[in-house]
């Protein structure tokens, strides 16, 4: 094995793990965590939103059936009122619809009364909705701009890993296929790291020392490992 390949394998292995860490830096950047709680928050706070909502629209519906009842008693008891007042009518008729008046002007009473609660009831749950709507926009803003941060960072790791890319296509060509291969498949199974320096008798992959027999051993090898870890030993 030639020397040159090796130092040329070393400095692919310096490239893919710029690689791996402008890849890893990618999936983890700290706003995407908070994107998604955001989302998550969104959706949650949309659900309540709904609930808020279709409790306001049953309170508007009641209120406008109740209202609805109110205008009907109040024309009922004006029309019995002016035929009360208008008069022409026997003792016994006089006195039945002075008791129907006085009855239908308690019911009015009591249907002002609960309009009235329905409106005290209406006001808290229209400002419910107003609220949480608020509170979602916020969380809406907040992923916007959590979005466009998470964008503007990609687009800059990417064109670094576009520039990675290039230079590990050079670095590519001079390495024996086989060779490639062992470290390709070395990579898979050693974190990252096929190949390692060897500097003071200790290996860089795993850093165990080598004794004198175990270094002469590796050495003496086509390809050196490290007789602890198996990583391509460069020294
Ligand atoms: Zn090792």
């Amino acid at each position: 094995m030639q020397l040159t390949s090796l130092a040329d394998l070393l400095e692919l292995q310096e490239i893919d793990l710029q690689i791996d860490r402008l890849l890893d830096q990618r999936q983890s950047l700290p706003e995407l965590d908070a994107y998604k709680s955001a989302h998550e928050e969104a959706k949650r706070k949309d659900k309540e939103r709904e609930m808020l909502a279709s409790e306001l629209r049953k309170l508007e519906l009641d209120l406008d059936k109740a209202e609805g009842e109110l205008e009907i008693l109040e024309n009922k008891l004006e029309e019995h009122e002016t035929r009360l007042f208008g008069g022409g009518m026997s003792g016994r008729e006089t006195e039945h619809m002075r008791l129907e008046v006085q009855s239908l002007k308690g019911q009015r009473g009591a249907m002002e009364e609960r309009v009235l609660g329905m409106l005290e009831e209406i006001d808290p749950a229209r400002a419910a909705v107003q609220a949480i709507e608020a509170e979602i926009g916020e969380i809406n803003a907040r992923k916007a701009e959590l979005e466009s941060s998470i964008k503007d960072q990609w687009k800059s790791i990417d064109a670094e890993l576009a520039r990675k890319e290039e230079r590990k296509k050079a670095a590519l060509e001079p390495i024996d296929a086989e060779l490639l291969e062992l470290y390709e498949k070395l990579r898979g199974i050693k974190e990252g790291v096929a190949v390692a320096s060897y500097d003071h008798g200790v290996c860089g992959g795993c850093h165990m020392a080598l004794s004198p027999a175990e270094q002469e051993e590796a050495f003496a090898a086509d390809l050196p490992r490290c007789v602890h870890c198996r990583r391509i030993l460069v020294a």
